[in-house]
């Protein structure tokens, strides 16, 4: 049996629910009508030495105003990055604290918060959680997790080797540029301008060939991205996606061509239908690796059911999530084709977006910090992307699927328009 060059992680999902109350009667008290206790859940999407984890709050019958997640790594998990909250690490302990925008929550409503980490010998999940210091599902017992070595665990013995899987996720890097493609079928409309341009009508499987290539980063699942010939903005093919919840049901039409040409300055175009509404849920069809942010990837999708970019690194969105902020970008239509145009300045730090050729208030980074807008990007001073590749796809953070296609994309160093 010949491997695959790609690595098909087993992901596996692990899964604990543990309830309790923020200031639960005490037990010995019998009360009449017992109160419901607030809940977390954690879920995690995991591969050899990576994972990703979803914590899920829900509010019992009181609200919460302002919050603060807490709990102990059974294992050797370390979180390099996390979403919908402030995260902090130290030695095996954990504290999540709620983000500006999602500190509020009435009885009974919950909200998701995510990270991204590492793990080498043993990525059980936590058992118990507290919520604002006080045991949201505690277990009985005093913290049997954490203390002694209980034999019984999956984990690994030796602490160095991970877990024996057929081969490591290649790093999806150098996808054989088989020779130079040639595009048969005439360029799309609307090209002028663009250094390339391409509609996929030279396509001659279901694979993406040629100028495009597939990549799963870190782990693949079930997302699939195949040429479809019954759906097309212009000529008789595009690129259908679909795209399921879950990070490592992620998938991407990677572009094998050189950016060297594009220079510091990226004006992107394409075409994308949608057939679901953006949805709460944090989610990526557009990704570009930043060489000058550690390789980590400048993103645009969606949340809040409205277009945002997101940073990578630090998990920074533009618009900043807040209502208002997120009231100044725009949900994308569905079952229609929309023109995406974006415009990524790198030595001057910008950031441009358009649908249908109006351009998004909120989805503008110029240099000077605007409450709601760019205030949360302009944080970290001197950025300045470095692009080096162009992926199109689907990744889920937590919930979110969707299938869509894509047609018509342009890249150039001036603005192609629809
Ligand atoms: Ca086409």
């Amino acid at each position: 049996m010949h491997l695959p060059t790609r690595w098909r992680a087993s992901v596996a999902a692990v899964l604990a629910t543990v309830t309790a109350g923020i200031g639960a009667v005490a037990a010995d008290t019998p009360s009449a009508s017992a109160a419901a206790a607030c809940q977390v859940s954690y879920r995690a999407d995991q591969w050899s030495g990576g994972f990703v984890g979803y914590v899920k709050l829900t509010a019992g019958d009181s609200a919460i105003h302002g919050w603060t997640v807490g709990w102990t790594w059974p294992g050797d998990q370390k979180i390099t990055n996390a979403w919908n909250a402030a995260v902090t690490q130290s030695g095996t302990a954990v504290t999540a604290v709620n983000a500006a925008y999602n500190g509020d929550l009435a009885p009974g409503a919950s909200l998701e918060f995510g990270m991204q980490g590492t793990w080498v010998a043993d990525n059980t999940a936590p058992a118990a959680f507290t919520v604002n210091g006080a045991p949201c599902g505690a277990t009985p017992s005093p913290a049997p997790t954490s203390a002694s070595p209980s034999p019984s665990r999956s984990s690994s013995p030796s602490p160095s080797a991970s877990p024996s899987r057929s081969t490591p996720p290649s790093p999806s890097a150098s996808p054989s540029p088989s020779a130079s493609p040639s595009p048969s079928g005439p360029p799309p409309s609307g090209c002028t301008g663009a250094l390339w341009c391409d509609g996929f009508e030279d396509q001659t499987g279901t694979v993406p060939s040629g100028a495009w290539t597939l990549a799963y980063p870190d782990c693949q699942g079930t997302g699939s991205a195949v040429v479809d010939t019954t759906v097309a903005r212009s000529g008789s093919r595009s690129v259908r996606v679909d795209g399921t919840a879950g990070y490592c049901n992620h998938v991407f039409l990677k572009s094998t061509r050189d950016f060297g040409a594009l220079g510091g300055v990226w004006y992107g175009r394409f075409y994308v239908r949608h057939t679901t509404a953006l949805p709460a849920a944090h989610v990526t069809f557009l990704a570009m690796r930043d060489a000058a942010d550690g390789n980590r990837d400048l993103r645009v999708g969606g949340q809040n059911a409205a277009l945002q970019w997101n940073r990578q690194s630090d998990d920074a969105t533009l618009p900043e999530q807040s209502p208002a902020g997120v009231a100044q970008s725009r949900p994308l239509p569905v079952d229609r084709w929309v023109c995406v145009e974006i415009r990524v300045d790198g030595p001057a730090g910008q950031v441009q977006t358009w649908t249908d050729g109006s351009e998004v208030a909120g989805l503008r980074v110029d240099g000077v910090p605007t409450a709601d807008v760019d205030r949360q990007w302009l944080s970290r001073a001197n950025w300045h992307p470095n692009l080096t590749d162009l992926r199109l796809g689907w990744e889920s953070y937590g919930e979110g699927a969707d299938r869509l296609w894509f047609d018509d994309i342009a890249w150039g160093a001036a603005r192609i328009g629809c």
